[in-house]
């Protein structure tokens, strides 16, 4: 990992002061055993864990608050919709964007790209333009794309890595074209563990006119994000990816673009007026939100970020970083294992393949031993044609895991290779 000798400092103080004891204490669900073993839960790239006090939120709210929001005078839906505003204002601060009106909540990651590609599409996207995805996306940021290009007849064009697991930036400028309407690329992959130059590619982009997605569902515990630095059209994550519940994501959007776009789906919340001649859609955020909206979601993902906060994100970040190294290293260990993405810029997350072993394989003896690793190809297909695989084996760690876990699963990696001769 490139870091200056200042930065090196900082983490080297950070982890050092990094109380993860004292952090798993804040996850239930850590302690328990999985087939009499203590459970290793490497599986945070597909989902998070829950600190108590995301879980005390939906019980809490469910228990005394729980209304409809936006409908009601009565007191529970007052304070259910001022629950809700109030998480927006706090995934607003979260990632420092300049207005609540900027923040739409839908149902995850996967949502809201389809809600930036269906209502981008509609208004900036004609037959014969084109529109930019890189190989290493997950399908969730490939294929509401290639829906759009279908419909509209334009062109996808992909930008590949190299077999490090590096974007090729080379080839940027000659992939945008005047043709080009917006580039979707993601943060982090989830398969590579590449931290992608999110902000060198938005400049250069945008010195073309192109506007950039960013898919953020990995990037978003990934160090600090802001997205007026960064100067991002779009932004997008899930909430439970975040250390927040399931049911619950964000499109962050710059408000001139999302006044410029239609709605994505029509019903209750997201109108002014209806009649049979004519519907007035309602203003921003709104006018993104149609239907009961998952306000109990929307409130557990705020307290989730807050949680974040109070652990320090880049204390966590730095300890995540040290986590890898050291799984890295000893994974390196393992004779006849291949580390694919071997970016220099990596977040924690390691994906391997064993000699002669289907990682399925792996995963299911590392799992009786209470070791959750995710195999397969991690909705990233283009990645494993990519290296010629099928799937590989995926750990990805988390601040709330330990040297003593990464331990455990270079054993038990030992074992499988001991067990297939
Ligand atoms: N993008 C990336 C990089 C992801 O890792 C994932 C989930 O693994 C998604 C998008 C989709 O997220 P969700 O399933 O929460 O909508």
């Amino acid at each position: 990992m490139a870091l200056s000798s200042n930065s090196e400092q900082h983490s080297t103080n950070s982890v050092a002061s990094f109380n993860v004891n004292q952090i798993r204490a804040s996850f239930p669900i850590l302690s328990q055993q999985v087939y009499g073993k203590p459970l290793v839960y490497f599986d945070n790239g597909a989902t998070t864990q829950k600190p108590k006090v995301v879980l005390n939120t939906i019980e809490h709210f469910y228990n005394g608050i729980n209304a409809n929001i936006h409908r009601g005078v009565h007191k529970l839906s007052e304070e259910s919709t001022s629950a809700y505003e109030a998480a927006r204002e706090t995934v607003r601060e979260f990632i420092n964007a300049r207005s609540t009106k900027e923040i739409i909540f839908t149902s995850g990651a996967t949502a809201s790209i389809n809600l930036v590609a269906f209502a981008f599409g509609e208004a900036f996207v004609k037959a014969g333009d084109e529109v930019i995805v890189s190989e290493m996306e997950h399908h969730s940021n490939i294929v509401p794309w290639q829906m759009l290009c279908e419909r509209k007849g334009a062109t996808l064009k992909v930008l590949p890595f190299d077999d490090n697991g590096e974007l090729i930036l080379s080839k940027l400028d000659e992939f945008i074209t005047s043709k080009t309407r917006i580039l979707a690329v993601t943060h982090v992959s989830n398969s590579l563990g590449t931290v992608n130059p999110i902000k060198e590619i938005i400049a250069r982009a945008h010195a073309s006119g192109v506007k950039v997605l960013v898919d953020g569902a990995q990037g978003i515990k990934h160090g600090v994000v802001d997205v007026t630095s960064l100067d991002a059209d779009f932004y997008v994550f899930s909430g439970h990816k975040i250390y927040g519940p399931t049911g619950i994501g964000v499109v962050y959007g710059k408000e001139e673009l999302l006044n410029a776009l239609p709605p994505w789906q029509g019903g209750g919340d997201m109108i002014s007026t209806v009649s049979f001649e004519k519907t007035v859609y309602n203003e921003l955020p709104f006018k993104f939100e149609a239907g009961t909206a998952n306000y109990i979601g929307a409130a557990a993902l705020a307290t989730a970020l807050k949680f974040y906060k109070s652990v320090g994100i880049q204390a966590a970040t730095d300890y995540e970083t040290e986590l890898l190294h050291y799984a890295t290293k000893r994974l390196q260990e393992v004779e006849g294992l291949r580390i694919i993405g071997n970016a220099v810029h990596k977040a924690s997350i390691i994906s391997f393949v064993l000699d002669g072993i289907h990682p399925y394989d792996t995963g299911m003896i590392l799992d009786k031993m209470g070791i959750a690793v995710r195999t397969g190809t991690h909705c990233t297909e283009p990645v494993m044609a990519h290296f010629g695989i099928t799937g590989t084996v995926r750990a990805s760690l988390a601040f709330y895991n330990t040297k003593d876990e990464v331990d455990k699963l270079v054993d038990g990696v030992l074992r499988v290779k001991q067990m297939f001769g």
